[in-house]
């Protein structure tokens, strides 16, 4: 529980610090070259509130109990609507509200194929450091916990990935893996389809290339789904291990779909890195957190 709780701080940060730059491309860009700190607060999005959900349930349940997940994903939905969901979000959060059976909530959409969305990897990552170490377990609860939503093996294999790679950050402090150790696994564990087609082309990119082009290669989240949004966060994420700060500013120099790319990266590097990797003003700029509803 700890660790997962080091992640949700980082993913909080991350998905804060990255919305507080959906600016005009302009502006942003000349943000970020001067690194110049957003002004606070920096308000979470619907990243954080999922995340919530989830580390509520692994602390009443010990696992991921799709129902009760589906319950507090709703009930957090009706609190504050306005954290940036989706429009399929909104739609799938309305309706399990009603009390409807997420299975089918889940699988109706998108013309009965399921959401291949970004939210389930969005919010994985402290599920993937409550369970690091269990691999088989890791991959398991990510795939439960991205179903309630995702019905799309897409959207699942994306949750899987970023589970899988927090997982092995927790522990990097002792190991000190590589970057192509990172990849190894990640791709060991992420079902066949377009997003793990994604890791082994960011795989391939070099690390020393710079994020815009590395975004311009694997996308970074304009289509707001798994494949165009995880392999440039992975990438991120092994580019800096060991720098939480260098992870956030240049995983949001990729732009695209920004709190969330940061929001996986913050939640995963955080955790190779240390807690104490987030720097005091950052997290006291980023809103309190409100952990149990
Ligand atoms: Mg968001």
């Amino acid at each position: 529980m700890a660790r997962a709780l080091v992640s949700l701080d980082g993913l909080s940060v991350g998905d804060a610090f990255g919305e507080r730059f959906f600016v005009s491309r302009e502006l942003a860009q000349s943000l970020v070259e001067q690194r110049a700190m957003p002004r606070a607060p920096w308000r979470y999005t619907d990243d954080t509130e999922m995340a919530l959900a989830i580390v509520q349930v692994l602390e009443d349940h010990g696992h991921i109990d799709q129902d009760a997940l589906a319950r507090l994903f709703a009930t957090r939905y009706r609190n504050d609507k306005n954290r940036g969901y989706g429009g399929t979000a909104h739609d799938i959060l309305q309706k399990l509200g009603l009390g409807l059976p997420w299975r089918e909530v889940s699988a109706e959409v998108f013309d009965g194929q399921g959401s291949m969305g970004n939210g389930g990897a969005m919010r994985v990552a402290p599920l993937g450091a409550y369970f690091a170490g269990d691999m088989t377990r890791v991959v398991s609860e990510a795939r439960a916990s991205a179903e309630v939503t995702h019905m799309h093996p897409e959207g699942q294999a994306g949750a899987i990935a970023i589970a899988v790679a927090a997982a092995w950050a927790c522990q990097w402090t002792e190991t000190h893996g590589s970057a192509r150790q990172l990849f190894e696994v990640v791709l060991d564990h992420t079902p066949a389809g377009a997003t793990r087609q994604g890791l082994e082309r960011a795989r391939a990119w070099p690390l020393d290339a710079s994020p815009s082009s590395a975004a311009r290669e694997l996308g970074s989240g304009q289509k707001v789904i798994s494949e165009d949004t995880v392999p440039f966060a992975v990438w991120c994420a092994a580019r800096h291990l060991d720098s939480f700060e260098e992870a956030l500013w240049n995983t949001v120099s990729g732009f695209g779909d920004r709190d969330t790319t940061c929001a996986i990266v913050g939640g995963t590097v955080v955790l190779s890195a240390g807690p104490a990797s987030i720097p005091a003003t950052w997290l006291a700029s980023r809103e309190p957190l409100l952990l149990r509803v």
